[in-house]
């Protein structure tokens, strides 16, 4: 039980993996347990708000995320307050609203970039807890985000599908100084064959940890 490697879509074996849907846990034993217990480790290991099982090669429907209290007062680092990680097993969503919103989502397992995604603004979902009891709970704005991004890689799902323009992709580039910048993909594209005559960008293989759009990763 501890901190697991996060799986990259860099690697095609980790790859696949992350292309395929999760199975359904039947009961929550021991074995899911400590499944649970080395999600809660992996997050607090990373920058990350939410991890699912899939990204540490597991093939079952798990994720963890830790809930961002919105309304609360920011902490020194201008971050919102975000409580100690949950975790949902077989999560469902039973409703979502209509009315959606553009946000910035970044994932541990598409190190370097970032995407401007459309999700719903609310969701409802009904799931088992660490102890197997069930609940179901709205969640709303960035809570309601970070679950429909989990629970897509559930379903092999990953954030570049939900994109829908290469205009929303965007990578992180450090700068002369050794910053980390946040560019549009494309400009990044065209840059480097222009200066290079290569049509892929060199991009770097860490993911920043901020500045940027959003540094939380999922
Ligand atoms: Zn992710």
């Amino acid at each position: 039980m501890a901190e697991r490697k996060i799986l990259t879509i860099d690697d095609d074996k980790h790859l696949k993996i992350l292309r395929t849907k999760s199975e359904p846990v039947k009961r929550v034993d021991k074995k899911i347990k400590e499944l649970v217990k080395d999600i809660f480790d992996t997050i607090e290991a990373n920058p990350a708000v939410g991890l699912a099982a899939p990204q540490i090669g597991v093939l079952k429907r798990v994720f963890g995320l830790k809930l961002t209290d919105e309304s609360a007062e920011v902490d020194e680092e201008g971050e919102a307050k975000m409580s100690p990680p949950m975790i949902m097993i077989n999560p469902e969503i039973l409703e979502k609203s209509e009315e959606v919103e553009r946000g910035s989502e970044g994932c541990l397992s598409i190190p370097g970039k970032t995407g401007v995604i459309e999700r719903s603004l609310r969701v409802k979902v009904r799931y088992l807890d660490e102890n197997g009891q069930q609940h179901t709970r709205e969640f709303e704005g960035w809570n309601a985000r970070v679950i429909q991004h989990e629970l897509d890689h559930l379903d092999g799902i990953l954030l570049l599908d939900r994109l829908k323009s290469y205009e929303d992709l965007y990578v992180y580039v450090k700068d002369k100084e050794g910053k980390t910048k946040v560019v549009p993909y494309l400009q990044v594209i065209e840059g480097a064959t222009k200066s290079t005559g290569q049509s892929k960008p060199d991009l770097p293989s860490k993911p920043a940890k901020g500045p940027s759009l959003n540094p939380s990763q999922s």
